[in-house]
């Protein structure tokens, strides 16, 4: 008989990557159609982040109120608005693994998404916004930082950037630092040093 959740501690299996299933379209394709069916029909995390408001939104609009008469371009949009958080998995779902729906909302997305990324369809912008190491790097050269910096201020070279880059022009973007914490860090001296040397007094030794 199936139970309505699971009341063992949950399980994670680990994410078969190696397998040639992993990154087969029609397979993934089906597993995003068995769990999104699911979802729809349990909706607990409809507050969690935008995937799930866009994919019942996306079902509630559509011409048969169900998944089956939605576009499978939804199902990018989906996939491109989890940013892998965990807490569907963590704190909502209740037909995680031991479960027999296996349900594991994140690792389908991060399946979906290293499709993506395998067959190029990821866009620039995602790629640049991702390669926070090398853009830190860049943009972490003391003269690279201020023209970085004189550049976001400026409305016409962020519509250049919106067109080229796809980064939105009304984005509030952080302000760049050459002189990183790390840098400071290294410069620092340490003032003075504590030694905690432990007392230990016996009652009877305090006496003699
Ligand atoms: S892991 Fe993804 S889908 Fe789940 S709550 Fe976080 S952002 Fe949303
Ligand atoms: S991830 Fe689990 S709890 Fe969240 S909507 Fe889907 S089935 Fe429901």
């Amino acid at each position: 008989m199936q139970r309505e959740g699971s009341l063992e501690a949950p399980t994670r299996h680990p994410l078969d990557w190696q397998s040639p299933d992993f990154s087969n379209e029609a397979s993934l394709f089906k597993e995003l159609e068995r769990v999104f069916d699911i979802c729809h029909g349990c909706r607990r995390c409809f507050n969690l982040c935008q995937s799930f408001p866009t994919l019942f939104d996306a079902i509630d609009e559509s011409d048969s109120g169900e998944l089956d008469s939605v576009d499978k371009s939804v199902y990018w949009e989906v996939v491109d608005h989890c940013y892998l958080c965990d807490m569907c998995y963590m704190t909502k779902c209740p037909y995680v693994p031991p479960h027999a729906w296996n349900i594991d909302f994140p690792h389908l997305m991060l399946r979906a998404k290293a499709f993506k990324f395998e067959h190029k369809k990821t866009k620039l912008r995602d790629k640049i916004l991702t390669s926070t190491d090398s853009v830190g790097n860049l943009l972490g050269i003391p003269v690279v930082s201020q023209v970085a910096n004189a550049a976001n201020k400026s409305k016409m070279l962020r519509k250049v950037t919106e067109k080229v880059a796809g980064i939105s022009a009304e984005a509030i973007l952080p302000k760049f630092h050459s002189n990183t914490l790390r840098k400071r860090d290294r410069k620092r001296q340490p003032s003075c040093v504590i030694v905690v040397i432990p007392l230990v007094i016996h009652k009877d030794q305090s006496s003699e």
